[in-house]
């Protein structure tokens, strides 16, 4: 690893990375990779955890693509040094924020996007005139080698490479000094490789996790609001980070709301969600058996049952919980649906305040004053109001967690913005230099005040 860290960073000193052209001509290089690669991508997804395909390549393949357009599009513009306002303290002078690469760049991704939590800050990464190691999932093998091979055969690893393994490989990664780390996982994780990125002070961004709530009021629209959850939560099998992690719903429409989320669950999955083609797995044993024993949890309201030897667990709905139950202890991550009840909407905003910031929030409301009360009184990396997870379709909108989430904000302009350092400079004219600032200062106090208290 020191070798191949080694190799990019001489590589990146020679400057290749700073031609914007070279840039542009890789990113296209990676569009063709993946163009050429994507079938093999969809089928590994199915292989390591049932992935649907068409799930596959909208948040995976088809997201990736896009997110390379755009940047293809708009990374001219983005890497034009940036003028800014100036100050008349400063008169005469011109001031301008450049856009630097950091150096080499370690992604570290998990698995539950094997290939779009990878790519996507890759692309932010190359964008901004980074090398890059990648690091993958070892959860999800297939998916890993497949990423592996790609990149391997279309780039020179002196520039992008990729290092497959699990923790121990992981951890040998944090101990080398980069320039900057981004990090897709956990909280607990995030722990580590923040406090691994202190011993060189290197820069970091954690995209992590957390218990994000969907609220449903009185008013909302009971039938879309159903529809919007439902589909939200178990897409991918409710292993997604900005899945609704638990429901939050005002108890007169509590009974109709669980009834249209049963009646979608199986208009999504059919009868028997086990035979449905666009459902998912849950990626390992381990992650089965701890999802399995949230079932005792609650009332089991829908679903609930499981198949081991599949990793299955159909979409389940839990009522009567509360925050004393294991499942609201952490993340579920799974495609289990705890409900619990509040009586105002005031109730649901202490609830969500007195537990830690969450990666998303959804507000299911047609009240537009109770929608600018959650958004005022709840903290929260991204979120939707009437929908959920959709807001991170949109590529102006910067995505990251706040707090336990995370920290840092990436996809489209963001992405770039993150991966460069913003070097600030002065351009001051050389036909006066006022005498105001030199000493000896004599006198010149009152007027200094007078200045800066009229600017
Ligand atoms: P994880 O933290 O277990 O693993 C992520 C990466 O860290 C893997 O590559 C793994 O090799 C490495 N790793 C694991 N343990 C390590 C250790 N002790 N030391 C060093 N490295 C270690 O996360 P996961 O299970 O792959 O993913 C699930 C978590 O990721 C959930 O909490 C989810 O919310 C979060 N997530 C966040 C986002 C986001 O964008 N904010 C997206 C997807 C997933």
């Amino acid at each position: 690893m020191g070798e191949l860290l080694a190799k990019q960073r001489n590589f990146f000193h020679r400057g290749y990375t700073l031609d914007i052209h070279f840039r542009k001509e890789q990113l296209k290089r990676l569009q063709h990779a993946i163009e050429q690669h994507e079938q093999e991508l969809l089928d590994a997804m199915y292989t390591d955890f049932h992935k649907p395909q068409t799930e596959a390549y909208a948040t995976e393949v088809g997201f990736v693509e896009l997110e390379l357009k755009l940047t293809l599009k708009n990374l001219i513009k983005w890497t034009k040094p940036q003028r800014v306002k100036e100050t008349l303290l400063n008169f005469p002078s011109r001031s301008y924020i450049h856009f630097d690469p950091y150096g080499v760049a370690l992604i570290i991704g998990p698995w539950n996007y094997p290939f779009q939590l990878l790519l996507n800050p890759l692309i932010g990464a190359m964008a901004a005139g980074n090398c890059a190691i990648v690091k993958p999932s070892e959860l999800t093998p297939t998916t890993s080698a497949v990423v592996a091979k790609m990149i391997q055969e279309h780039f020179n690893d002196a520039y992008i490479a990729t290092v497959q393994g699990g923790v121990e490989t992981t951890q040998h990664l944090l101990k080398q000094r980069f320039d900057y780390i981004f990090f897709t996982g956990s909280t607990q994780v995030g722990k580590i490789v923040m406090k691994a990125a202190a011993e060189h002070l290197t820069p970091v961004t954690l995209e992590l996790g957390g218990k994000s709530p969907a609220i449903v009021a009185e008013d909302a629209d009971l039938s879309l609001a159903a529809r919007r959850i439902a589909w939200g939560k178990f897409l991918n099998a409710g292993q997604t980070c900005v899945a609704p992690d638990y429901l939050l719903v005002h108890e007169q429409v509590k009974e109709e709301l669980i009834q249209l989320l049963s009646h979608y669950i199986e208009s999504f999955y059919g009868e028997d969600p086990m035979q449905s083609p666009d459902y998912a797995r849950i990626v390992n044993e381990r992650h089965f058996k701890r999802l399995s024993g949230y079932l005792k949890d609650g009332v089991i309201r829908a679903g609930g049952t499981t198949d081991l030897t599949q990793r299955y667990i159909a979409p389940t709905i839990l009522d009567q919980v509360t925050w004393q139950h294991s499942v609201m202890q952490e993340e579920i991550f799974g495609p289990i649906l705890p409900v619990l009840t509040v009586g105002s909407l005031e109730e649901a905003i202490h609830m969500v305040r007195q537990h830690e910031k969450p990666l998303a929030l959804y507000f299911f409301s047609s009240n537009s004053q109770k929608q600018d009360l959650v958004l005022k009184h709840t903290y929260f990396g991204g979120g939707c109001i009437n929908d959920t997870i959709s807001h991170l379709v949109n590529p102006n909108l910067p995505f990251g967690g706040v707090g336990q989430s995370g920290m840092g904000s990436y996809h489209g302009q963001s992405s770039f913005d993150l991966f460069s350092q913003q070097k600030s400079v002065l351009h001051r004219g050389t036909w006066v230099d006022l005498p105001m600032r030199y000493p000896p200062y004599g006198d010149k106090l009152p007027m200094l005040r007078k200045l800066f208290r009229w600017l």
